[in-house]
């Protein structure tokens, strides 16, 4: 084993496989090291939607950026991966709609590619989709998704021609700091070191954090999609527009000539990652049809495609995603140790944004600075604030915000 490197990256999912890839692109040396096998954690469990509008013009400045970065990874790589099916955000009340014209001014006032879209041509679109409640309709045409899997595979493919080390079945037991500095980790195939080690555990990240005596208010939190099979009357074209309904809390988006619907409800299952073991796999679990989060989301679904229910043919994908206080992720340096660099908490939305972090991040640890302003999402944004040093406390906070997630409405009152 590789006893020193420039940085150490520990996680091998979106974040830690961008991060190190752009590191290296940078002349770097990294290594990776993964518990299981690279790209099995939260990111080989993600439905691979890549859409770019958020609530803010910064956030969404990124995840264009991202896109940008996703096309050039296709032409180093030389493979495509990523599909332009478009998407729409659809509005059924008058607050979604106050919504979408807020969103649609603002995705203009960045030249992002947004505009209303009239309800007709939204059933056109969409054949397969209920729209007579519909009071308004936004149409982003350079949206699309991906295979997570293939992301992964560009990240892996640059990083290795560009000297990455990846380490897969090397899980990392304890850090080593001394005197408030971080100098490496201590795998289960012996130590490492580094001046810089970054925690991009995803759902284990505040394990990782605890192993050097700080809090990283992360929770882990359960999140299943249904995938229907085609039928001779229920297909859906592979070009087929992405949809986000907030109201009915859904994302949509083809695949292999069926839907993938998800759901981010008012529930979710909580996970205490101490707790499962050691060699979990999050590619073996499943969920039972009868499943009250699998039944909720069944009966969202119906409301928007009438053709959907219990006995419609479908696989559920079940997975543990990692959430945050104010659903924003933890990027960059902590000030209690040097070295230590947090990257996790992604609330769903990891592999959209793991292009720009994977810039953020690079930058951040050679130049000590970005381009982005990254004030939502700084590593160290809740060391002062009591109430965040308390897991139990940190656990309601960020099931709350997962609770909230689709329901709040952004736009000029967020
Ligand atoms: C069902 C589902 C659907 C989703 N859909 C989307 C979507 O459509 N679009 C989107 O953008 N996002 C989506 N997401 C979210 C996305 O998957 C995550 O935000 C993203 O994958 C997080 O990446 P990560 O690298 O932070 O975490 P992970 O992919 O979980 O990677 C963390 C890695 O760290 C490793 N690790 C942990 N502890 C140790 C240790 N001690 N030593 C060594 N390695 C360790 C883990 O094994 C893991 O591989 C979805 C998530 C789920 C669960």
């Amino acid at each position: 084993m590789t006893q020193t490197a420039d940085v150490i990256v520990i996680g091998g999912g979106v974040a830690g496989l961008s991060t190190a890839m752009q590191l290296a692109l940078r002349g770097t040396d990294v290594v990776v090291v993964e518990r299981e096998r690279l790209g099995n954690g939260s990111t080989g469990r993600a439905a691979g939607l890549l859409g770019q509008l958020r609530g803010t013009a910064e956030s969404t400045r990124m995840l264009m950026d991202g896109v940008e970065i996703v096309k050039d990874l296709e032409q180093r790589a030389n493979v495509e991966i990523f599909v332009q099916t478009g998407s729409l955000r659809i509005a059924e009340t008058p607050e979604r709609k106050r919504e979408i014209i807020d969103l649609v001014e603002m995705g203009k006032s960045i030249n992002f590619d947004i505009d209303h879209l009239p309800i007709d041509e939204v059933s056109s679109k969409l054949p397969y989709m209920r729209t007579d409640d519909l009071l308004d309709a936004c149409y982003c045409p350079t949206d699309g998704h991906l295979q997570p899997a293939e992301l992964v595979s560009a990240y892996i493919r640059i990083g290795k021609s560009h000297g990455v080390t990846f380490r897969p079945n090397c899980p990392v037991g304890e850090m080593i700091v001394e005197g408030g500095k971080v100098k490496g980790v201590l795998t289960s195939e012996g130590p490492l070191y580094a001046p810089v080690v970054v925690n991009a555990g995803g759902p284990w990240s505040y394990l990782l954090a605890e192993l050097t005596g700080t809090c990283l208010p992360t929770a882990a939190l359960g999140h299943c999609y249904l995938t229907t099979r085609p039928t001779e009357t229920n297909s859906v074209d592979r070009l087929s527009p992405a949809v986000r309904d907030r109201h009915l809390r859904l994302y949509t988006r083809p695949e292999s000539g069926g839907l993938i619907v998800g759901m981010y409800g008012e529930e979710a299952v909580e996970y205490e990652m101490k707790d499962l073991p050691v060699d979990f796999d999050m590619s073996a679990m499943t969920t039972r049809r009868d499943d009250i989060h699998v039944a909720r989301l069944i009966y969202a679904a119906q409301q928007r495609f009438p053709w959907i229910n219990e006995r419609t043919p479908m696989t559920i994908t079940t997975g543990i995603m990692t959430f945050t206080p104010d659903g924003k992720p933890f990027c960059g340096k902590v000030s209690e140790i040097e070295g230590l660099y947090h990257c996790a908490g992604f609330c769903g939305h990891g592999i959209v944004q793991s292009p720009t972090i994977g810039v953020i991040m690079a930058d951040l640890i050679r130049k000590g600075e970005t381009d982005y302003d990254i004030a939502a999402i700084e590593a160290d944004r809740y060391f002062e604030i009591p109430g965040f040093q308390d897991r139990a406390e940190v656990k309601t906070k960020c099931y709350d915000m997962h609770a909230g997630y689709y329901g709040r409405v952004e736009g000029k009152a967020d």
